[in-house]
């Protein structure tokens, strides 16, 4: 009974790393592409059947290439870890952060309205800008926010969140531009 007890133990724990692999980037922690995919998906459904709300944040270092010229690749990889940190620890439990490229994230904050979402990253925003992440250099994100309720379907949810966030780069950068009705594509 013991040693059946003991495999059972055993294999459920493994697939729960498995899981835990399969869902999130092994650099920071944050999760993957892949997952922001699946949670979007459900997200965008509530919001369709339940007219539940949801903000996506999508998040990216300001002139990162040059951090790593300067400071070198490890010095980088820390500041994203410092990064999603932060964000994390803003954010409540049942909203996610997820990796979307190399130095870009998307926090999908849950039950959230654009102005709420627009306040929490202005904050996120203000937060890494004083958190001295890189020694010799203040490292800073710009945010482009968007409401489901401005989306067709996923991917045009996404493709406001980066219109947004080229706005924000364009604009000077450190800074949060959110899609409203006028500014949308
Ligand atoms: P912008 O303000 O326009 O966003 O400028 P940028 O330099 O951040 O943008 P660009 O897209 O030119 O460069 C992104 C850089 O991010 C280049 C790449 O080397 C770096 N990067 C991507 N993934 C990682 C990673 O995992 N670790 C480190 N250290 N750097 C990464
Ligand atoms: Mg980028
Ligand atoms: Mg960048």
């Amino acid at each position: 009974w013991l040693i059946s007890a003991w495999l059972m133990y055993a294999v459920s724990e493994q697939s729960r790393r498995l899981n835990e692999l399969a869902v999130t980037d092994p650099l920071t922690g944050a999760f993957n592409r892949r997952h922001l995919q699946t949670e979007a998906r459900r997200a965008f459904q509530t919001y369709e059947r339940y007219d539940r709300p949801t903000t996506l944040l999508l998040v990216d270092v300001d002139y990162f290439k040059s951090v790593n010229d300067d400071f070198g690749h490890e010095v980088g990889d820390r500041a994203l870890c410092g990064i999603v940190k932060i964000i994390q620890d803003r954010l409540r439990v049942m909203d996610h952060v997820f990796r979307y490229g190399g130095e870009e994230f998307i926090a999908l904050l849950a039950e959230t309205e654009g102005a709420k979402a627009h306040h929490v990253a202005e904050e996120i925003r203000a937060s890494i800008e004083a958190a001295n992440m890189v020694e010799g250099r203040t490292v800073t994100v710009s945010i482009g926010v968007c409401d489901v309720v401005h989306a067709e379907d996923v991917d045009h949810w996404l493709k406001q969140c980066d219109l947004a966030l080229y706005q924000a780069k364009e604009a000077g950068r450190n800074q949060v531009v959110i899609a409203t009705s006028a500014n949308l594509i």
